[in-house]
């Protein structure tokens, strides 16, 4: 099998980054470097660049790579060490059983590398003991797709955000984290005065171009849109002729006339202004982002969303509908390839024995599992009980960015074999394994990403990987080929990877699902390398708008509305922990900075982790600007900078997610967030945690 794509001197390709995935022009300067600029032709951004794209360029050197296997901290040749994990991985399952394993993967990844990934764990090892990263940005927006319209489909696309009169973003700083996206928005508003309305606690840089901000409570979503609900009902502006392919309707708008305004903190004239607008223009659109989904009532805040768009059948028309944007370059891709625990390849469903049936027939796979496998927070929690025996992490970090990370890290360190694939072995995850697998960076390797309006896009090398690094798909095939099944993964590259993902979706789509991408299962080598950017589905359906004919993905064909009801974030408040904290992004990081830490440019912007704090809280606390603040929940601890703001409420913190437990101070955040989670999507509650916070006193 080859391994490595052939290297031109420029290439276009994709920003490893956010969701938006704005292509960029890569070019080798010569001395080694890269050049990036935007993509004039590619339809996400048309040449826009936002900070952290611009200075990729600064992030491809060798610093801190990891450039070959290592075994306990010694390097060693490719064959024994793949031998190694291959020959752990069978014991494990010989003698525990195929759940005694798991693989926890990331929306880094690319669709060839999840697909590989998802077949190895769910077809030939037998089990369901895959997540993915993107369970702590999206889960929640999976569970109520599949509520409200029988499958994970996103019904928006980027150019509905040019034809809306009104967008409302809620728990979305798009500003930092979608900053491209934003652009565009601002772009819109320019040209034809489209209104923004932002609904988030904290007064981010978004709210500077919004026509209104709404500072709703942590966790009052569902709130909001249920009394958003009762004003489309009591105002008469539901849609008579729509509602009637609508099931749950009476339901759920029974549960928005019990809603009351008070679990909001909103003054009642803002509510009333917000209904206003909503009602006031039919073209809304409505983005959505981890706001609404990293909560314990995520899925029913989605459903909460969708419901106001069902009941006036503001959906599937341009310029109007929800619009969930993802966190990760390749969130999507992971959705559609089943890289998920509760999911199955190409939006079948592990639930139905129809589709096991295909999937298993399709990959000739000795064992299709049958019922979900641990998701992300579950996942961990087996570790730590020895439940789970073999671990394989790629491209994520999970030591930094899960709740409860202390924890989480010291389950990783007991696990009795841990893998790790990543580009750097000097993360907190990393430093924990017994395997190092050396992997390809963003711009070493070769294959497809899907952005958050289902776009499908090449990501192309356009440098050789060093030393012995290898692509994800490589790692996986080897490991599947050494225990036991040489020939099914046997790929000669992303390319019959992709051909052979394309043609699992043609089954999909014979199901009447949404995710077909069959017309692409016969393309060449050749096609592939050129392939332009497409929105799936890419069948008989391509170019169609979903849900234009306001029909769903369930049986019978009817959209669902969802009654939900308002509750209290997990975390109760104690007399020791009066705050709630609130976590995020700033604008020129990602994830845990293994990559974007190493440009300059961007980690001047904001250099040290901090805390935003009241002014009225830092006062009472004796806690002055730019002192540091020592903030603690009952599972860590952090100490960093205080930034005293009144962007954020009384009572409420705010610290971003970045910074590892190898920092000074410490910032390692996640390590106070609780692992409380959606019942229903299983994703953390990473915004309502409970802490105290005090004046650091060192020594
Ligand atoms: Fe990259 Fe997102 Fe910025 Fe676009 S908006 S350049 S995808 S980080």
């Amino acid at each position: 099998m080859s391994v490595g794509p052939e290297i031109a001197a420029e290439v276009r390709s994709t920003c490893p980054y956010c969701g938006v995935g704005c292509g960029i022009l890569l070019r080798q300067d010569g001395a080694g470097g890269v050049a990036v600029k935007g993509d004039p032709e590619h339809p996400a951004n048309r040449g826009r660049l936002c900070s952290k794209g611009a200075a990729l360029g600064e992030t491809v050197g060798l610093e801190g790579r990891l450039l070959a296997p290592q075994v306990n901290g010694q390097e060693r040749g490719w064959d024994e060490t793949l031998d190694l994990v291959a020959h752990r991985f069978r014991r494990t399952i010989a003698d525990h059983g195929p759940d005694s394993v798991a693989f926890y993967v990331s929306g880094q990844m690319l669709t060839e590398d999840y697909y590989v990934a998802n077949k190895l764990m769910k077809g030939f090892i037998g089990s369901a003991n895959i997540d993915t990263n993107s369970r702590l940005c999206m889960a929640s927006t999976v569970a109520g797709h599949r509520r409200a319209f029988g499958t994970d489909t996103v019904p928006g696309t980027y150019e509905d955000l040019e034809e809306a009169d009104l967008i409302v973003l809620v728990g979305s700083n798009l500003a930092w984290c979608h900053p491209v996206l934003h652009q565009r928005v601002l772009a819109a508003k320019a040209a034809k005065g489209t209104k923004i309305v932002v609904v988030d606690p904290r007064r981010t840089a978004t709210c500077d171009g919004a026509d209104l901000h709404l500072p709703l409570a942590l966790g009052s979503d569902v709130a909001l849109f249920n009394l958003l609900l009762a004003a489309i009902y009591e105002g008469g502006a539901f849609d008579r002729d729509y509602i009637r392919q609508v099931e749950g309707f009476d339901a759920a708008v029974t549960k928005a006339m019990a809603a009351s305004a008070e679990p909001t903190g909103l003054r009642s004239d803002l509510i009333a202004r917000f209904c206003k607008m909503w009602l006031g223009h039919e073209k809304v659109v409505t983005v959505y982002s981890q706001g609404v989904n990293q909560s314990s009532a995520g899925t029913d805040k989605v459903n909460a969303i969708l419901n106001c768009h069902l009941a006036t059948g503001r959906i599937g028309k341009p310029g109007m509908g929800p619009f969930s944007v993802t966190g990760q370059p390749n969130a999507m891709g992971g959705r559609e390839v089943g890289g998920l625990a509760n999911m199955l390849a190409c939006h079948m469903a592990l639930e139905d024995p129809g589709h096991r049936a295909a999937v298993r027939s399709f990959w000739d796979a000795p064992a299709v599992p049958d019922r979900p496998g641990l998701k992300a927070v579950e996942m961990f929690r087996a570790v730590a009980e020895g439940r789970i025996k073999a671990l394989w992490v790629m491209h994520s970090n999970p030591a930094v960015t899960l709740p409860e990370a202390d924890a989480v890290q010291d389950a990783i360190a007991a696990c009795d074999f841990t893998v790790v694939s990543d580009i750097t072995a000097e993360t907190d995850t990393a430093r924990e394994a017994h395997v190092l697998l050396p992997a390809a960076a963003w711009s070493e390797k070769s294959g497809t990403v899907t952005n958050s309006d289902r776009t499908i896009s090449r990501q192309r090398a356009v440098r050789a990987a060093p030393g012995q690094a290898r692509p994800d798909w490589w790692h996986m095939a080897e490991i599947g080929r050494r225990m036991g099944w040489p020939r099914t993964f046997d790929y000669s590259g992303p390319a019959e990877i992709f051909r052979e993902h394309a043609a699992l979706s043609g089954i999909a789509g014979g199901f009447g699902l949404d995710f077909d991408i069959s017309g692409l299962a016969g393309i060449s080598d050749s096609d592939y390398d050129r392939l332009a950017p497409v929105r799936w589905p890419v069948a008989s359906r391509q170019g169609g708008r979903f849900f234009a004919d306001g029909r769903s993905f369930h049986p019978g064909g009817r959209m669902r509305m969802v009654p939900v009801a308002w509750r209290a974030p997990a975390a109760r408040h104690a007399p020791r922990f009066p705050f709630r904290l609130n976590t995020g992004r700033i604008r020129d990081q990602w994830h845990t900075m293994t990559r974007s830490g190493l440009s300059p440019r961007l980690s001047a912007h904001l250099a040290e982790p901090f805390v935003e704090i009241h002014p009225a809280d830092a006062r009472r606390l004796k806690i002055a600007p730019d002192t540091l603040a020592e903030v603690t929940s009952p599972s860590g601890r952090a100490i960093l900078r205080a930034q005293v703001t009144d962007s954020v409420q009384p009572g409420t913190v705010f610290a971003p997610m970045h910074w590892t437990g190898q920092t000074a101070p410490s910032g390692r955040i996640d390590a106070l967030v609780a692992a409380a989670t959606d019942p229903i999507s299983g994703q953390p509650e990473s915004k309502a945690s409970v802490c105290a916070v005090a004046p650091f006193a060192a020594g």
